[in-house]
């Protein structure tokens, strides 16, 4: 079976530029929807954003979230009220080391405040920019990635975005994944998060930092110590500078020649008086979810199957799994190709399943997009039993069971295509040179597995035979006699 890559690529409209491009492959019916709008070059940006560019002394407000008896998130041993200001004070710290910048605390220790004292401190100190610190916890301890909020109102949604743009790069390249740059609206209409609404009604821009989710386990890695907590507040304290085209000579930045990257060159280039189309919420389901047999492995216990998916609003972020037709799922993946920033996500994909021993699967995919909203895929079945065969497992030779787990696609095209998820835990994408280096054992041990078979066969036969030859002799002797 083939696979297919594809990039589904999506850029932000109501900016400066207009470009749609949408290539989405459904193999089953064969369609191709093909929408190319025009494309126009945006102006090369050589400064920073413009939200720098007033001259004079810019005023940083940093918001270390929660204190007092507002504690914040508090799972897994974490208490948000804690880390924030462990991340809020070193983001002070190295944020002060600029030329050209003043910044305050809204709180050095802990101390309760309200969300519009908070806003009014801004005021007070006519802050520039408002930049809450906050870590995240979900749930159903379901959700892993950092995020940025920003406002629903323009300008304030640009500059929010414009500086989402410039921290979540940074924070993907420790490892993170990146939810997006969003606003959030409540019943009324208004900025769902206070310290945004607030900011906001003051004619302060402020955007809210969720660093990561400390209930997760792919996430608390990034947050379990005071040095990594302090870490987020100096690239927290980086991404300020280069979004204000900040420069320090004590720290040998230099940040006046705007950025390198043609992205982020775009993003500061965006019309301030539109809001940015891919921070607004999503409410409508993914338009296609749909999963095919690929392969099995009944004795390497893997099922895989190939996921096509597309969402026309809003690209794809985690997709689950169910090997129950739907009743249970499996936790959160990644969506393979998923960049929320571009706006591009990996359309059809395969991902290999471990399936436990003795079940026959009913396989599922659930598809979220970035704002949540999920489409459930067809139910695949007509699988049979999984299981190992018995003659090779032996609890001698741990080894050999595996030998027969060969399952990572030998025929595929372009490897890194294909995705392989190891049970419910274990669920993390694999790097590519691990998964090479494994198929090369497996394949190595399956020749080993193969050659003593046949091995065995030839024993079989040649046994078979002698015997074979013996009665015949036997018979013949007794018709003598
Ligand atoms: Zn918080």
């Amino acid at each position: 079976m083939r696979s297919f890559r594809r990039i589904q690529n999506r850029f932000p409209t109501g900016t400066g530029f207009s470009h749609l491009f949408m290539n989405i492959f459904i193999k089953i019916p064969a369609m191709l929807v093909l929408l190319t709008g025009l494309l126009v070059s945006p102006p090369f940006s050589a400064a920073a954003s413009d939200f720098g560019q007033g001259g004079g002394e810019i005023v940083v407000v940093i918001d270390p979230g929660h204190g007092g008896d507002n504690e914040g998130t508090k799972e897994n041993g974490f208490c948000e009220k804690e880390m924030t200001l462990v991340t809020a004070l070193a983001l002070y710290e190295r944020l002060s080391q600029y030329e050209g910048v003043t910044v305050y605390l809204t709180r050095v220790d802990d101390t309760k405040l309200s969300l519009a004292q908070r806003a009014a401190f801004a005021k007070a100190v006519e802050a520039d920019f408002l930049f809450s610190i906050h870590y995240n916890a979900s749930e159903n301890h379901e959700l892993f990635g950092s995020e940025v909020w920003v406002p629903l109102e323009a300008p304030y949604n640009v500059y929010g975005y414009q500086f989402g743009c410039t921290l979540l790069p940074a924070l993907r390249e420790k490892g993170l994944f990146i939810r997006g740059v969003k606003t959030r609206r409540n019943d009324r209409g208004t900025d769902y998060y206070g310290i945004i609404r607030e900011s906001v009604a003051l004619d302060i821009p402020a955007v809210i930092i969720e660093h990561c989710h400390v209930d997760e386990v792919r996430d608390y890695p990034y947050c379990d110590s005071p040095e990594k907590q302090q870490d987020f507040g100096y690239e927290d304290a980086d991404a300020i500078a280069r979004f204000l085209g900040l420069s320090s000579s004590s720290l040998g930045i230099d940040n006046s020649g705007g950025p390198k990257d043609p992205f982020l060159q775009e993003v500061y280039a965006f019309d301030t008086s539109k809001v940015v189309a891919s921070t607004l919420i999503d409410t409508t389901a993914p338009e296609i979810c749909g999963v095919e047999h690929v392969s099995e492995d009944y004795e390497g216990l893997r099922a895989t199957i190939q996921v096509t998916a597309a969402d026309y609003d809003s690209p794809l972020m985690y997709y689950d799994y169910s090997l129950d037709g739907g009743t249970t799922y499996s936790p959160r993946q990644p969506w393979p190709g998923c960049d929320t920033l571009t706006g591009e996500y990996q359309d059809v994909f395969q991902v290999t399943l471990d399936i436990p021993e003795g079940v026959i699967p009913s396989i599922r995919i659930r598809a979220y997009n970035q704002y949540e909203a999920t489409a459930e895929s067809n139910i695949l079945d007509g699988y049979g039993v999984f299981r190992r065969p018995e003659t090779v497992t032996s609890p001698g030779e741990p080894e050999s069971a595996e030998a027969w787990g060969s399952a990572v696609h030998p025929d595929s095209p372009d490897p890194s295509a294909s995705t392989e998820v190891h049970g419910w835990l274990g669920a993390h994408g694999e790097t590519q040179p691990e998964e090479e280096e494994e198929k090369n054992l497996r394949m190595r041990d399956f020749l080993l597995v193969s050659l003593l078979a046949a091995a065995v066969l030839v024993a079989l036969t040649l046994v078979v035979q002698i015997l074979q030859s013996a009665r015949r002799r036997r018979n013949r002797y007794n018709r003598k006699r």
